[in-house]
């Protein structure tokens, strides 16, 4: 992926005081943790919970800038109605639920980070690098990484790419950094809106560009955007952007045309939200098998053609794979157990329920 396309970079660190962090003689620092899970989405977060049930420590990197993957980006107020033991919970409500349930692991969550390359060391543990220059070192790998990582769509504008990073912008880093500039931001969703609210209190000035005057965004940032434009905080215009102005090689403007007119807009800074696609993206070069752009796994344990590299959820496919939140954790158990061997080669794991054993009672902090 294009590094110009990443997220704004949101630190959750928790501060686990079990993981070692030391430096690199390149200055990248390097994460020492017992398990590396790739992907905060349900599957990955249900992971932590399994891992932690087992006395095993995880880190978690997802490229987007929250938890909850497809359940918190795509349908956070959508109702699920098939999660056992809810008749019926929003994306959101399960995704805040499991962050819930983890809390007592104290996973360490890096987010806005994009997993890059995976290389098997010496003694058999596993470094997996980040395109934030992120650096692990861990014993196990656990791909949770769903239907890939999510990337913003690029708008159809010729050349667009030359200008990514530093003139188009598919997400903001510090507010401060667009003090005094000229910004045209593209769309009608809750980033688009999000973003026309806090950009216009710094920029010299904001246009908003949607195609229609229907929003599809939160009812109330609709409400304020529309406030901004009636005050001639911010200008609304209907329409599209079809091209990018330059004056060698800079950008300097964009041409806005709807069905009435086709003007030039000058501008510093073009934000175009038009949404995410998801794709499997460097995971197929790590020398996973691959089966129709998803990793192949033994049922028995969920790992991969790598030893000690897992893959649960979304991500794997196997014969009668059902593309399921609930099969996803049922993967993260049997993952877990098969994980501990590789952690703890000399020590019998012993089958314990959460109602009866203290043990995993009081890892869970309620004893
Ligand atoms: C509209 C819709 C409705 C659905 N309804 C249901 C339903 O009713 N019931 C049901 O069971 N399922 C439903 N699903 C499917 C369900 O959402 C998925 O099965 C589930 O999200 C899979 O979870 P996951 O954790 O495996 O992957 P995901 O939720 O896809 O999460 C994967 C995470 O990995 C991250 N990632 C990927 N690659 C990298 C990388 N290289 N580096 C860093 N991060 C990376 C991604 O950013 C993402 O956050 C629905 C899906 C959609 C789209």
């Amino acid at each position: 992926m294009d590094s110009s396309l990443k997220h704004p970079k949101v630190n959750f660190d928790s501060g686990n005081t079990n993981q070692k962090i030391k430096m690199r003689s390149t200055k990248t620092k390097i994460i020492e943790t017992d398990a590396l899970i790739i992907g905060a989405g349900p599957v990955g977060l249900f992971a932590v919970f399994e891992l932690g049930l087992l006395g095993i420590k995880a880190h978690v990197i997802d490229i987007l800038n929250k938890p909850g993957g497809q359940c918190a980006e795509l349908y956070p107020e959508k109702p699920i109605y098939d999660i056992p033991g809810f008749p019926m919970i929003t994306g959101q409500n399960l995704c805040d639920n499991l962050m819930q349930q983890i809390k007592p692991f104290n996973p360490i969550f890096h987010f806005s980070e994009l997993a890059e390359t995976l290389i098997r060391t010496d003694n058999g543990s596993y470094e997996v690098e980040t395109n934030g220059g992120l650096a692990f070192n861990a014993k196990i790998i656990v791909i949770a990484a769903g239907g890939g990582s999510f990337e913003p769509k690029r708008p159809p504008i010729k050349n667009i790419e030359h200008y990514e990073g530093h003139s188009v912008l598919y997400s903001i880093g510090k507010i401060n950094d667009f003090a005094g500039k000229s910004i045209v931001i593209v769309g009608g969703g809750d980033s688009a809106l999000d973003w026309t609210i806090a950009l216009q209190k710094v920029a010299k000035n904001i246009t908003l560009v949607h195609r229609r005057d229907k929003f599809t965004g939160a009812v109330s940032s609709v409400q304020k955007v529309m406030e901004l434009r009636d005050k001639n905080k911010i200008l609304f215009k209907i329409g599209q952007i079809t091209e990018i102005i330059e004056n060698q090689n800079k950008m300097t403007g964009v041409v806005f045309k709807s069905e009435e007119q086709k003007l030039k807009i000058d501008c510093d800074i073009l934000m175009p939200f038009f949404g995410l696609t998801m794709n499997i993206g460097p995971l197929i070069d790590w020398g996973l098998s691959i089966d129709n752009k998803r990793i192949a796994v033994n049922t028995e344990t969920f790992e991969t053609n790598l030893p000690g590299v897992f893959a649960i959820g979304d991500i794997n496919i196997y014969p009668g794979k059902l593309k399921l939140i609930l099969s996803g954790f049922h993967e993260s158990a049997l993952m877990a157990h098969a994980a501990y061997k590789i952690i703890f080669p000399t020590d019998n794991l012993v089958f314990q329920y959460t109602t009866s054993s203290s043990s995993l009672q009081k890892k869970l902090g309620i004893i």
